[in-house]
């Protein structure tokens, strides 16, 4: 398994290809890169992406969903309330940039819960619900690399005063997050470097 991480120009989020092997990626929060760039990346047609976790519904993150799904048609997997807040463009936020297109995405999202685990191509994925930044934030476990979204950032504090941001529910899943063992290697999230260990994040205690 290789990660591939791009950065988008709107807003410098990170955008993940999953290179589980036999020319099969998995997107993450993939999206907001142009989709040639992607093709590329991927070796398209030999390479496809045969499925995509989203992180949460903010534009930065999935705006160009729409277009990576028209090309594989590959099952997307988020938590309920991703899928509620990206059909609503004051949720993920299109509404009130300039710089991005309005959009509310309808497309045939897979809901997952809590710990459930999906197995695609021999690759364990383990969510993990992080709600507290937005409502739908997951976290997901790929065998043992995590990627956190805008959860958990090692140089980003975590933006906690959106419309949609609820203090008390990021500290409940930070509270959560903390007390897992699942023996991570390396954590991936929404913006800025990977990190190995939650304790080099010099940010994290919520005031
Ligand atoms: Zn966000």
């Amino acid at each position: 398994m290789k990660v591939i991480r791009l950065i988008s120009p709107y807003r410098s989020t990170n955008n993940y290809l999953v290179d589980i092997g036999e020319n099969n990626f998995i997107g993450v929060d993939i999206g907001n890169i142009d989709i040639e760039t992607v093709l590329r990346k991927i070796g398209f047609p030999t390479g496809k992406i045969v499925a995509y976790f989203l992180t949460h519904a903010h534009a930065d993150h999935c705006m160009g969903i729409k277009d990576v799904h028209a090309k594989f048609n590959m099952p997307i997997y988020c938590s309920e309330s991703c899928i509620v807040e990206i059909g609503d463009s004051r949720k993920n936020f299109s509404f009130y940039s300039d710089e991005i297109k309005l959009f509310e995405y309808n497309l045939p999202f897979q809901k997952v819960e809590d710990f459930q685990e999906i197995n695609i191509g021999g690759v364990k994925i383990k969510t993990i619900l992080v709600p507290g930044h937005s409502q739908g934030c997951a976290a997901f476990l790929f065998n043992d690399i995590m990627f956190t979204g805008d959860f958990l950032m090692l140089n980003h504090k975590t933006p906690l005063k959106f419309p949609n941001s609820n203090l008390k529910h990021y500290k409940e899943s930070l509270n959560k997050f903390l007390n897992l063992n699942f023996g991570i290697e390396k954590f991936y999230p929404g913006h800025g470097e990977t990190f190995q260990q939650i304790s080099q994040i010099k940010h994290l205690s919520v005031h």
